[in-house]
């Protein structure tokens, strides 16, 4: 396993894959590394000749009274384990080699995609996103991946970089794995570590409330508001208020009122503790 410390050093270790025509998976995180990475990394593996691992925590994504300085990092262990998933490649830059001095250029999705759910601006802000599809073309730019794969759990972040990849003629396929969870239901995040014991029980809620809205979905209700509803007692039962939780159609992210026909996502977003967590499930389609 190569890791690159530099773009150069990245082309240098890709240029005889690009040559023999070799498929190229890259799997895109900000490391700390769990089950979730992992099942990216193997699909990877299994659909891909070279599978690539950028580990980045991307400032540019942060707002500045968010996380970045306290965001897990444990590169030693990530490597390891990304060895042991049969990474060939791993990418692993300081900030200076993505952001130069002098650098000045973003990309943006525009529009209703990014304007919702995190992209709000009480939630983490329009910046969130173009920090997200800045990095993320930066990284298709430098590996010139066939196949670069996300997870379901950030819907909207793979909603938007499918929008960029289309929009800007990127020659990639975007591949949205489903979300890996804990045998509790909790969804696995490098955020997770920042939870105590009782505040790991309290965000069990978040997974609750999304079972809830399933149930009452699954119950032959046809409207997302009653769904809404239930989840959002599930959550009031644990003392979590949820900076949001919504439905919206999970291709365009515009609001859903009825869950007949189209895929409704149902999103949530909230504060345990010192933790941002977010969660979601789509519903029919
Ligand atoms: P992150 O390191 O949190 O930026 O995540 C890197 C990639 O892993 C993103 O595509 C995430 O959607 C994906 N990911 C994070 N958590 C999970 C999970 N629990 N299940 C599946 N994919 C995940």
């Amino acid at each position: 396993m190569i890791v690159a410390r530099s773009k150069v050093e990245l082309r240098d270790a890709l240029g005889p894959s690009h040559t023999d025509q070799r498929v190229i998976g890259l799997v895109p995180t900000m490391g700390y590394l769990h089950d979730g990475h992992l099942s990216l990394l193997r699909a990877a593996a299994e659909r891909c000749d070279v599978v690539v691992l950028s580990l980045f925590v991307n400032p540019a994504q942060f707002r500045p009274d968010e996380d970045l300085d306290s965001y897990p990092r444990d590169e030693a262990r990530d490597l390891e384990l990304a060895e042991d998933a049969g990474v060939d490649v791993v990418y692993a830059p300081p900030v200076e080699d993505v952001y130069p001095e002098g650098f000045a250029t973003t990309v943006e999705v525009g529009g209703q995609l990014t304007d919702v759910l995190c992209g709000a601006p009480d939630s983490r802000g329009p910046g969130h996103f173009r920090g997200v599809t800045t990095v993320v073309a930066k990284l298709f730019n430098a590996v010139e991946p066939d196949i670069a794969f996300f997870g379901q759990k950030d819907a909207q972040q793979a909603v938007v970089i499918r929008r960029m990849a289309r929009d800007l003629d990127f020659p990639v396929e975007i591949a949205v794995l489903p979300t890996v969870r804990e045998p509790d239901g909790l969804a696995m995040s490098s955020r997770n570590a920042y939870l105590d014991p009782e505040q790991r029980e309290r965000a069990l809620a978040l997974s609750r409330a999304l079972r809830a809205a399933e149930n009452v979905a699954g119950s032959g209700e046809t409207r997302t508001e009653p769904a809404l509803d239930a989840a959002r007692a599930e959550l009031g039962r644990a003392g979590i208020e949820p900076e949001y939780l919504e439905a919206l159609d999970a291709e365009t992210l515009t609001p859903a009122a009825s869950l007949n026909g189209r895929p409704v996502l149902i999103a949530v977003a909230a504060q345990v503790g010192p933790a941002r967590l977010i969660d979601n499930t789509i519903i029919g389609g």
